[in-house]
């Protein structure tokens, strides 16, 4: 998490974790899995409270339950009311609960019913706790897209918390509620438990204000109506629009692009919102705001100071990286790297802006006509040159020097295993390996001449393999004595 803010969906917290690349990120989101239903066993185990505790038996933590032998509508509405206070005491938000029969085969003769779709049993939540408030106004918040309404309130405590926004949606939810303008009478709920939200206007006061002009860029308007479920949403006309660039921007700051540490989308989001960042070099002029983002919520001084930190170590980048950043159509890592393989950066780029060869990178291994076409387009672009200009005065660019060709490894098979260490990583190894003339392989055969392994007694299948055809085991040191002119 960053910056300490509350994530405001832990269902998309949770399922978004799953997706991430990276297991030590997921790892420390102390995700926890709790089951609640057995699928499928080879035998069938036909009570629900045993399918509990043969899960529990495997070492899952399920679903908390109680069983009420001999139930009578008294016993079951004691143990409601008994789980109802529980419940409040528990650190994560609970949204209902599920009575249902112990005997499974008893339960499947139960009939279904759409909503409570589970045979034999009821599910049912609490009712919301609601709130009722008055309306302050209307932020309009302007994201890649839309300009949507979002409600600010006067303060009213929900649940154990103060909420004093909640989004509105679009414009048609607006008119569905009734919605006016300051000092109308809304009631208003945490949905799930979570999600602050209006329900209900009691009474309305003026009339709602669609802005005429977006509150980013200060362009028109317009309200669009979708054809499939007649939903009116608002929307910015200029196709400039910084807020539209939130990808854009995003891609910059991450780690693959200039890697501003601690600044995430959803602040990059205010920054667009707040006018503060129009193009990528403001980002280096953000500590003109000190004063403001120190107040703003989420932000103390410490993350301040040390997104401010963050900032100034982004301004020396490396030139692939750099490239990256640009958000360039169809120039991805792997382009960049290739283009900076035979030019320098700064040689790149005037070597695109001046061409009159939209083809002229095509000649690099695996940079097709259409890729170098739309780097040239781009960089020719005068908007983009002056967003290259106004970075490169911000910015420190080093350049990785590209590996000079050579021949030390001609006609060499290699297989790579295991850490390295003088090498920032196999693929580097491999990069080396491969501009020397030689070739590198996934696995140890006879072809295979010697096999990388720092640990060169290690008993791994590679090593035994290579033992067995009596090819080379050599480390990393042993490799850089032989095969390179270090
Ligand atoms: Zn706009």
């Amino acid at each position: 998490m960053e910056m300490g803010e509350e994530y405001a969906n832990p269902r998309n917290l949770a399922s978004g974790s799953l997706t991430l690349k990276n297991i030590d990120a997921v790892k420390s989101r102390h995700i926890r899995w709790i089951p609640f239903t057995l699928v499928h066993t080879d035998e069938d185990i036909v009570t629900w409270g045993k399918q509990m505790a043969f899960l529990e038996h495997l070492g899952f933590k399920t679903v908390e339950h109680e069983q009420i032998i001999h139930p009578t509508q008294e016993s079951i509405d004691k143990v409601i009311q008994e789980w109802t206070v529980k419940l409040n005491t528990f650190d994560y938000p609970v949204d209902g609960l599920v009575i249902s029969y112990d005997d499974t085969i008893y339960a499947t003769s139960g009939s279904v019913t759409g909503h409570h779709a589970t045979r034999g049993g009821y599910a049912f939540k609490w009712q919301d706790e609601s709130a009722a408030t008055e309306l302050e106004y209307i932020e309009w918040s302007c994201a890649a897209s839309t300009i949507s309404p979002v409600a600010v309130f006067k303060p009213v405590n929900l649940e154990g918390t103060t909420v004093k926004r909640a989004s509105l949606c679009n414009i048609s939810e607006c008119e569905r509620l009734g919605i006016g303008d300051k000092g109308t009478k809304i009631e208003v709920i945490k949905a799930n438990k979570i999600i602050p939200k209006v329900i209900n206007v009691t009474e309305t006061i003026g009339k709602l204000a669609i802005p005429c002009t977006c509150p980013v860029c200060k362009a028109a308007t317009e309200v669009m109506e979708s054809e499939s479920s007649a939903t009116k949403t608002l929307h910015c006309i200029n196709p400039n629009c910084p807020a539209k660039q939130l990808k854009k921007f995003a891609r910059f700051v991450s780690k693959e692009g200039v890697n501003i540490d601690g600044l995430s989308e959803q602040t990059v989001q205010k920054f667009i919102n707040l006018g503060w960042i129009t193009e990528y070099a403001d980002l280096f002029h953000l500590d003109k705001y000190a004063n403001e983002l120190r107040t703003m919520e989420g932000f103390g001084s410490k993350s301040v100071s040390n997104l401010l930190k963050s900032i100034d170590k982004a301004r020396t980048v490396e030139a692939k990286r750099f490239l990256y950043a640009l958000f360039i159509p169809l120039v991805g890592q792997d382009v960049c790297t290739r283009l900076l393989s035979t030019y320098s950066l700064l040689e790149l780029i005037s070597t695109a802006q001046t061409t009159t060869d939209l083809t002229i990178f095509s000649t690099i291994s695996g940079i097709g006509p259409e890729k170098s076409a739309s780097f040239v387009r781009w960089m020719q672009d005068e908007k983009n040159r002056n967003i290259v200009e106004n970075l490169l005065s911000e910015l420190e660019i080093t350049e990785v020097l590209p590996i000079e060709k050579g021949s030390l490894c001609e006609g060499k098979t290699f297989v790579v295993t295991g850490d390295v260490r003088h090498y920032k990583n196999r693929n580097e190894l491999k990069a080396y390996i491969e501009s020397q003339g030689g070739k590198v392989t996934g696995s140890v055969s006879k072809s295979t001449n010697y096999l990388i392994n720092n640990d060169i007694n290690s008993t791994s299948s590679k090593n035994q393999k290579a033992r067995e055809l009596g090819i080379d085991i050599i480390s990393e040191e042993d490799f850089i004595n032989k095969f390179t002119n270090k």
